[in-house]
């Protein structure tokens, strides 16, 4: 196991002046699932614990030091190959209502340190010479491919329920059975998430999403998820009566959201796309289930949810789009994917083919012929984007300042320059100087 060369350089600064000093966390969890049986994953930060206070920590790297998380003990050191975290070995104070202590202690004790931590395969610290300090048995279980608390789960639970959505988490991500006992405790003390910050939720539940055992999570734990949003269990069970579907919609989201690539986009996309269905659901004579409109009311619900757990705007937006689209007909001519273009832009427009083909997939066997027709949509755009196609202001061959030429001015030019695309969009005129100035003069010339 290679501790890299930046957090090796802060180690030794701290062992030569005397302190302990150990790589700890996921970093260390991460790196022993590299030739582990487990796929690895490269560490992305590498935190360091230290016996040393954060004003030892401090004094000792000068500038490069600085002291971003005094209150919990975290001084972040610059070095040339990124930052590296070193906190204090600390325990937790006092918890109140199921959420992180405001306070807490520093001690001379890394075992101390180890057992606040969450579950065992995160309480597990190495040092310089590759001594592995592992109290909890972490490294056996993660061979065996266990998730478990570090201690009583319920206790741990209570304690800081946060940790529930962080267990099912790594259980997506790094594909971890959870051990009889913490699952329990983690159905036991669900609602203990309600006094958790929506934000700190946020950051869990997004680095889920796209585990590649995402689905089967969320399948294993709907009510965990209800807790923050209730509306998703409308979904499970929903029998859809219709024979393009062989699955519940619940079922049918976990099949669709598995089969889009782990991105958060695309994921949070599937989790919603249908989460409007149950509150459009109709029979009609024959005894059909039917869901007319549901796009939109998906989109409001999806809109409302990503709300509450303060998501960014621009990520909201996007996903909210992707959800309203995804039942629309599949574009088939080069004039409706420039359409489509032009609203979507080319980065969505794809996503809305991965959507797609997602959503199909997680149909009855007999409707999943979508496919091919997917295919063709995806050609037909490559082509028209190797074609340079127009389907932006951007690559209008005309611009503003052509238009305030002409006399005009104000919103007027906006608009004549919306109009100019649409054209060309369309087809109905080409993307040329000459033509569409020639077009603008017959135009301005009529009013
Ligand atoms: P990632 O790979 O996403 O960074 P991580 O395990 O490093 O995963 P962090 O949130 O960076 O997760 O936390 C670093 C370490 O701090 C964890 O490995 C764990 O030991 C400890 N930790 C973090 N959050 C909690 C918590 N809520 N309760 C107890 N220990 C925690
Ligand atoms: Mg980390």
């Amino acid at each position: 196991m290679d501790i890299p060369e930046n957090a090796r350089a802060v180690l030794e600064t701290l062992e030569t002046a005397g302190h302990e000093a150990w790589c700890v966390g996921g970093c260390v969890r991460d790196a022993l699932l590299d030739g582990g049986r487990l796929p690895g994953r490269t560490p992305e930060d590498w935190d360091v614990t230290t016996s040393a206070l954060p004003e030892e920590t401090l004094a000792l790297f000068g500038p490069r030091g600085s002291p971003t998380g005094l209150k919990h003990g975290t001084v972040t050191v610059k070095t040339p190959g990124g930052p590296v975290e070193v906190t204090t070995y600390r325990v937790d104070g006092a918890y109140l209502n199921h959420r992180r202590p405001e306070s807490v202690t520093f001690t001379r004790s890394i075992e101390e340190d180890l057992g606040r931590r969450d579950f065992t395969v995160n309480a597990m610290a190495l040092n310089l010479r590759g001594e592995l300090r592992d109290p909890f048995g972490g490294r056996g279980d993660l061979e065996r491919g266990i998730l478990r608390c570090v201690g009583d789960p319920d206790r741990r639970f209570q304690e800081d329920a946060l940790r529930i959505l962080r267990g099912l988490r790594f259980s997506a991500v790094l594909g971890l059975e959870i051990e009889k006992g913490t699952a329990e405790a983690v159905r036991r003390n669900r609602e203990g998430l309600r006094d958790i910050a929506p934000e700190r939720i946020q950051v869990e539940f997004f680095k889920l999403l796209p585990g590649k055992r995402a689905a089967e999570v969320l399948r294993g734990w709907p009510e965990v998820f209800g807790v923050f949003w209730p509306e998703l269990l409308a979904m499970v069970g929903f029998d859809q009566r219709n024979r393009h579907h062989c699955h519940d919609v619940w079922e049918h989201t976990l099949h669709a959201l598995d089969a889009v690539p782990g991105d958060l986009v695309l994921r949070c996309t599937m989790l919603l796309h249908d989460v409007g269905k149950p509150a459009c659901f109709t029979l009609d004579e024959a005894g059909v289930g039917h869901f007319y409109g549901h796009p939109a009311v998906s989109r409001a619900l999806a809109d409302g949810m990503l709300r509450r757990l303060r998501c960014a705007a621009g990520f909201r937006e996007t996903v909210v789009r992707l959800v309203e689209w995804h039942d629309r007909d599949i574009p088939r001519t080069d004039k409706s994917i420039r359409r489509a273009l032009r609203i979507l832009g080319e980065e969505d427009l794809r996503r809305l083919i991965l959507v797609k083909r997602a959503d199909n997939l997680g149909q009855a066997p007999a409707f999943r012929d979508r496919q091919r027709e997917l295919d063709r949509a995806e050609e037909i755009l490559d082509r028209l984007l190797a074609e340079d196609t127009c389907f932006s202001l951007r690559q209008l061959a005309v611009n503003g300042r052509d238009l305030l030429a002409l006399g005009l001015s104000g919103p007027a030019v906006g608009a004549a320059l919306e109009a100019l695309l649409e054209k060309v969009v369309d087809g109905a005129l080409p993307n040329k100087r000459e033509a569409l100035l020639e077009a603008l003069k017959k135009d301005t010339e009529r009013v």
